[in-house]
């Protein structure tokens, strides 16, 4: 040792250390630059473009062409194929380890002899260990290039990709590879930062600070002996164990891959393959080290397009070291898919790992995702899982929030142990400040000694990295830092739940991230189309599902269509794509997608209807009532010239045929619950509607609402006639109306498409300028309406019906837009005639309140929310509901309510929501509550509509299905997956109480079994206490607030 020490200043001796395993500086003398001591060029290298991401097998076929080092491929995700001929030379046959060293500046794919071997990156993964290749003689082996980075090919992280980018293959060399100075390296390492990380005022740090010195004075570089007499300088401070008492962290690698972002999904599932075979390989050479892995898509994109590699994965779950979590089956969005949406993520999840893996996942996992839903407790417990990993929230940019552990309650009650892992990160690179972090920042200290420690590249990075592992195995049980072990999920829960949960704090509601809330509106058109097949997926299920009961049409139930169509529907939730926050090739993707499934859907559902009807000649219209609830509807029926049906002379019965404005005949009809009915049948009593034309204003006036509108189409009164009151407060100072279009600017701090920041609210235009005063469009007993148009900018307008029909109780607003703007968010807003500190949103099946206020800090960073359907803002007596179509984002302070109608955000998709936009919106004021007075009735029909179309007799009158209580919804009525002659039918409680229902039936039905989501049967087929049985035509249930219920209905 030295017989000197000098007097230590803490800052020197750390950087001289540093210094010493430095791959920027003095790496000419230092131990970092004897890592890779050797050398040489390879045999040659030959290449070949080819036009897509086409397999192995074909591409090998293909001609190559000599190629070198330096040169550049192109464009932005072309893929070029790479065949490396090389010899070992002989004297290196002592050494450790050979390795390919390859740069392409680029995600690239080694394979070898056929098998996809490892992914390759420029930051992560730079070489590849070259085994079982005798020296002296010649190889070769193929590189597959992809043209893009870990993160695309954009500017700046977020920035719209460059099409034209060029790569160039700056290394591919063959390096011999020094395993005591990588080990060395990483003992220095973990000491500096040992020294560096603990804090001052304990001892350990500088334990670790003079340790590391003298291995530094130990190591002559280049001399073997050295550095192993240094290591066992470390070997013996890492031999120092922590106390029993000492915090326990459970490390775990993971690899983060988004479904598509900055790339499509045809790279994500190269990203899957290369990160997970780079994890396969590591595992070989560590035994210890576990893999978590969510998303049952990416899984079967693997099994798909690489089965090798997958009955790799197979093999390695069935070791418990590549772990499935998540149970579904993409990481979707936790705010807006709807309620069955959730369900069918778990369904198709954890199926998907119960036949491939024959295990379902117990860990619900969504590190990424931009709020949680208060719903999820109970669509997770009901998936049979009991544990959720989320880290998303430390995101939150004004509230930390207070737990790490605890006890996570949705609005039913239902409760998920919950874990978010203490490092605030799910791709952390397992470093020694990581752990500390970990420990320092379990909010739970005295309540929980345990935490999740996740590391590895995330998008392609390639998941963890032999250094990872390398710091791991050093920090397993040292003083100074907590125990670390890698571990699992379920181990993880299952050692807090061991060591008792009694002390655990709850957090009840929703998981609001305070951050991102422009996701709610950005990218209008995914909006409406996931909304809106949602509802015609539904109506697919049930129309089918009926035929399952008509013995002529049993075996007819698509179920192979609807498994793709879901499976499409459930990918494109995924967490950067419904949310808006993509790419333009992954939005046209995702619009392809829908476009395939609103033709199959729109097919289906018309075939599964007439198939419902008998075969006669006698030809009229018909109309199916998809809900569950009798619903008294204005309908159009289709010009003869638009369609092929019955004239309307034979539309029988119906008195005097009325027109709207397009020529359509409107019939008013009055359908029972989930039925079909001959439009003829309809008898519906008319009270007709008007329109009053005044100087300034127009009138449109109905049995329920006078709606006073000025030519703006600015609702200036909407006279309530059962409450005696004005729906709205208006006032002309600021323009605040009923109707009134604002324009607000919109430019965040930095997540371009994710963020609308608190500031926007200060910057509020009202938009006052009409292109036409608005026109009378419809006049006659059934609907009123009125047309207007209003400029935005030179080049956006708004076009808009308002119309108001009999019998309705809302005043309908279907909207027209063309959107050019640069920054900007489009609003829509109602001063209401309401005081309430609090108003209700809908949400998956259920709704929450949130308040209208800012009183505290966690209230005002609710400035923008997220609602499904409808909003709601009640006082005792009163209230006004917003419906809307295909919206999502909300706001109410103190009095205005606003709808979120379009943003023009930049990056990453320069022209997210430019062109046009449809969608329709209505207001309903109310007396009594909002549950008393069918709002969330009225909200589901404005969603969806009746159907309407040509047909004969169907085979029987009345409901097919019913239920004699509004609280109680009917949401999904499908085929059971694995029996062809069971119907599953799920409904929940809507109004937040208890409720009692009977559910009635025309199907014959023999026996009623209470399942869970995943359609396992419940052991006791109880609910809350009572036996489920099927009697007559008819069963009995009481449900708990919120309670989602689904039935097994055997088909006799
Ligand atoms: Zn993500």
């Amino acid at each position: 040792m030295n017989a000197t020490a000098v007097f230590k200043n803490k800052r020197c001796t750390l950087e001289r250390a540093e210094k010493f395993i430095s791959d920027t500086y003095f790496t000419d003398v230092n131990l970092r630059g004897r890592l890779y001591p050797d050398k040489q060029p390879v045999t040659a290298i030959y290449h070949c473009a080819v036009e897509d991401r086409i397999p192995y097998h074909e591409a090998i076929t293909r001609d190559f062409t000599k190629t070198e080092v330096g040169r550049s491929f192109g464009p932005t995700w072309a893929t070029h194929w790479f065949r490396i001929e090389f010899a070992i030379p002989k004297k290196w046959s002592d050494k450790d380890e050979v390795r390919l060293a390859w740069n392409s500046n680029s995600e690239a794919t080694v394979w070898q002899d056929g098998i996809l071997a490892q992914g390759l990156n420029k930051d992560n993964h730079k070489d590849f260990i070259l085994l079982g290749y005798p020296a002296g003689k010649p190889h070769s082996l193929y590189i597959e290039m992809a043209c893009n980075g870990l993160f695309g090919a954009g500017s700046g992280l977020i920035g719209p990709p460059d099409p034209n980018k060029t790569f160039a293959l700056s290394k591919v060399e063959l390096v011999t590879f020094d395993r005591l100075v990588f080990d060395l390296i990483h003992d220095i390492e973990t000491l500096v930062d040992m020294a560096k990380h603990i804090p001052e005022t304990d001892q350990r740090s500088f334990q670790a600070l003079y340790t590391v010195n003298s291995m530094v004075n130990i190591c002559t570089v280049g001399n073997p002996d050295s550095y192993r007499q240094a290591r066992q300088v470390a070997q013996k401070f890492f031999s120092q164990a922590p106390g029993s008492s000492c915090h326990t962290v459970h490390a775990m690698g993971h690899a983060h891959i988004d479904s598509a972002w900055l790339w499509p999904y045809a790279e994500t599932v190269r990203k899957c393959a290369r990160s997970w075979s780079t994890t396969l390989a590591l595992m070989d050479r560590h035994p210890d080290y576990k893999f978590v892995c969510s998303q049952a898509q990416q899984y079967d994109w693997v099994r798909i397009h690489y089965p090798g590699l997958f009955e790799r994965i197979r093999r390695s779950v069935q070791k418990d070291q590549f772990i499935p979590v998540g149970g579904v089956w993409v990481e979707m969005d936790g705010n807006l898919p709807s309620g069955e949406s959730f369900v069918r993520q778990f369904l198709y999840g954890q199926r998907f790992f119960m036949k491939v893996f024959q295990r379902k996942c117990n860990v619900f996992w969504l590190p990424d995702t931009f709020g949680y839903s208060a719903q999820l407790p109970q669509i997770v417990r009901e998936a049979g899982i009991e544990y959720f990993v989320t880290q998303k929230l430390s995101w939150s940019l004004i509230n930390k929030f207070p737990h790490s552990t605890f006890w996570w309650e949705g609005i039913d009650g239902s409760r998920c142990l919950t874990h978010f892992p203490p490092a605030d990160d799910y791709g952390t690179s397992a470093k020694v400040e990581d752990i500390l972090k970990t420990v320092k920042g379990n909010k739970d200290k005295g309540r929980v000694n345990h935490s999740i420690l996740l590391f590895g590249h995330g998008d392609g990075g390639g998941g963890p990295s032999e250094e990872m592992l390398a710091r791991l195995e050093r920090v397993k049980e040292v003083d100074g830092l907590p125990r670390v072990k890698q571990s699992t999920p379920v181990d993880f829960f299952e050692s807090v739940v061991k060591e008792g949960t009694d002390n655990l704090c709850s957090w009840v509601g929703e998981l609001y991230l305070e951050l991102h809330q422009g996701t709610f509106t950005t990218q209008a058109k995914l909006k409406k189309y996931n909304r809106k097949l949602e509802f015609m997926l539904r109506n697919v299920e049930l129309v089918h599902s009926l035929g399952l009961a008509i013995p002529g049409l049993r075996g007819r139930y698509p179920s192979d269509q609807l498994d793709h169509m879901w499976k499409g529907l459930l990918l494109n939730q995924f967490h950067d794509v419904l949310p808006g926050s993509c790419i333009k090739q992954v939005v046209e993707d995702a619009v392809k997608i829908y476009e395939d499934i609103e033709n199959t859907a729109s097919k289906l559902l018309m075939d599964g209807l007439q198939a419902l009807c008998a075969a006669s000649q006698e030809k009229g219209y018909y109309v199916f009532n998809p809900v569950s609830w009798q619903r008294g509807e204005v309908i159009a029926l289709a010009r003869q010239e638009d369609e092929e049906g019955p004239t309307e002379a034979k539309v029988a019965k119906i008195d005097s045929v009325i027109k709207d404005c397009e020529g359509k005949t409107l019939v008013l009809v009055d359908v029972l619950p989930m039925s079909l009915m001959s439009v003829r049948e309809s008898s519906a009593s008319v009270i007709p509607v008007q329109v009053i034309q005044s100087e300034g204003s127009i009138l449109l006036e109905n049995e329920h609402l006078v709606a006073s509108i000025d030519g703006l189409g600015r609702v200036q009164s909407l006279w309530h006639r059962e409450a005696e009151r004005d729906a709205f407060k208006t006032c002309d100072q600021g323009s605040f109306y009923g109707n009134q279009f604002v324009l607000f600017d919109d430019i965040p701090l930095f997540w371009d498409a994710w963020d609308v920041m608190d500031y926007h609210l200060e910057t509020r235009q009202p938009i006052t300028k009409a292109v036409t005063s608005a026109q009378i469009l419809d006049n006659n007993q059934l609907r009123c309406s009125i047309q207007t148009k209003l400029f935005i900018s030179d080049k956006s307008w708004i076009e808009q019906v308002i119309s108001l029909d009999s019998g309705c109780p809302y005043l309908k607003f279907s909207t027209k837009v063309e959107w050019h703007e640069n920054h900007k968010f489009l609003k829509v807003e109602f001063p209401l005639n309401v005081r309430s500190s609090n108003a209700t949103y809908d949400i998956q099946f259920g709704h929450l309140q949130r308040p209208t206020h800012l009183n505290t800090s966690w209230d005002s960073a609710k400035y923008e929310v997220v609602g499904h359907k409808w909003a709601d803002m009640s006082e005792h007596g009163f209230g006004v509901a917003l419906l809307n179509d295909c919206k999502y984002g909300h706001s109410c302070h103190g009095n205005i309510m606003r709808l979120s109608l379009l943003r023009s955000p930049k990056s990453p998709d320069p022209t997210a929501d430019m062109g046009q936009h449809e969608f329709t919106y209505a207001i309903m004021p109310h007396t009594g509550s909002f549950q008393e007075s069918g709002v969330i009735q009225q909200a589901y029909n404005l969603n969806n509509p009746l159907v309407v179309f040509p047909g004969s007799l169907p085979h029987q009158g009345g409901s097919y299905f019913k239920v004699d209580n509004p609280a109680v919804v009917i949401e999904t009525v499908k085929k059971a997956e694995d029996n062809d002659n069971v119907v599953v039918m799920r409904l929940y409680e809507a109004f937040g109480g208890q409720a009692k229902a009977t559910i009635q039936s025309s199907l014959h039905i023999s026996r009623a079994v209470r399942c869970n989501i995943l359609e396992e049967p419940t052991p006791n087929n109880a609910l809350n206490g009572n036996e489920i049985k099927w009697v007559g035509r008819s069963v009995q249930l009481h449900l708990k607030p919120f309670q989602i219920v689904s039935l097994l209905l055997f088909l006799e």
